[in-house]
């Protein structure tokens, strides 16, 4: 885990990158804005979390990491090590966690609740929608640290996703107030989605899949198929993370809308 601060004092604010190790953008886009640091009226923390799993080219060495916390000092397991750690590193701060999907190019927030740090901070940031996950946390970042908002800035590996990453790095910097450039609302109104339940795959050779993300769909249209064996919505909802291979053993989530933000 590698830790810079810009600032003088207790951080209160951080961006942390690359929780897997298979998703660089995080990594990238901190690395980015060091590069050309704006000036901080407040102190901020970048980590750069799972080193030793980028240096491997893996999402993780022996556990997800987004599925490790708390974590365990004691543990066998690097990440439950390493998810003890970033606890420690990072309690008490609000934090922007960024990530990358193999199911959508554009940013999304994944928030564990529409707290008022998330009223204020997300319609300022670049992103398409945000997906309230309560109730689906076990093991992830939210469960340590609720003040997180998680960003998917796009697919894993392109460059796209790492400058996606800097440019919403800087937009949360302005909207904590850490710099003190304007923090434009960025959409007129941003929806909000529930997580709910799997989209199940069977194991097969190939896939594909027929709907969009964040775009509903109804009951009876097909949503994916698994060797030609497809899968029929059997009520509305809108397809969230669906990807033809993003995961092993789902396709994706089903979600609900539940408001928007404005
Ligand atoms: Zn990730």
């Amino acid at each position: 885990m590698r830790v810079v601060q810009l600032g003088e004092g207790d951080a209160s604010v951080a961006v942390v990158g690359s929780i897997h190790g298979d998703e660089p953008c995080g990594r990238d886009g901190i690395e980015a804005v060091l590069a050309d640091p704006p000036a901080v009226e407040e102190p901020v923390k970048f980590v750069v979390a799972n080193e030793e799993a980028l240096a491997a080219g893996e999402r993780y060495l022996d556990t997800d990491l987004n599925r490790a916390f708390p974590g365990n000092p004691d543990s066998e397991s690097h990440e439950e090590r390493l998810a003890t750690d970033l606890t420690a590193e990072l309690q008490g701060c609000t934090v922007l966690a960024l990530h990358s999907t193999q199911s959508y190019g554009g940013l999304f927030a994944l928030v564990d609740d529409v707290t008022p740090t998330v009223r204020n901070i997300c319609p300022r940031l670049s992103v398409d929608a945000v997906v309230r996950t309560a109730g689906a946390n076990e093991g992830r970042i939210f469960s340590s640290l609720p003040e997180t908002i998680e960003v998917e800035c796009g697919y894993q590996g392109s460059p796209e996703a790492a400058e996606n990453a800097e440019r919403v790095i800087r937009e949360f910097l302005a909207a904590t107030g850490v710099t003190d450039d304007p923090a434009p609302v960025v959409a007129a109104s941003l929806p909000v989605f529930q997580l709910g339940g799997p989209i199940p795959k069977d194991g097969a050779t190939e896939y594909e899949v027929f709907a969009r993300n964040f775009e509903s769909i109804s009951a009876g249209e097909p949503i994916a198929a698994a060797d030609g064996e497809t899968v029929y919505a059997e009520e509305a909802f809108y397809p969230v993370l669906l990807s033809a291979e993003g995961y092993e053993n789902v396709f994706g989530y089903r979600a609900t809308h539940i408001g928007e933000l404005d």
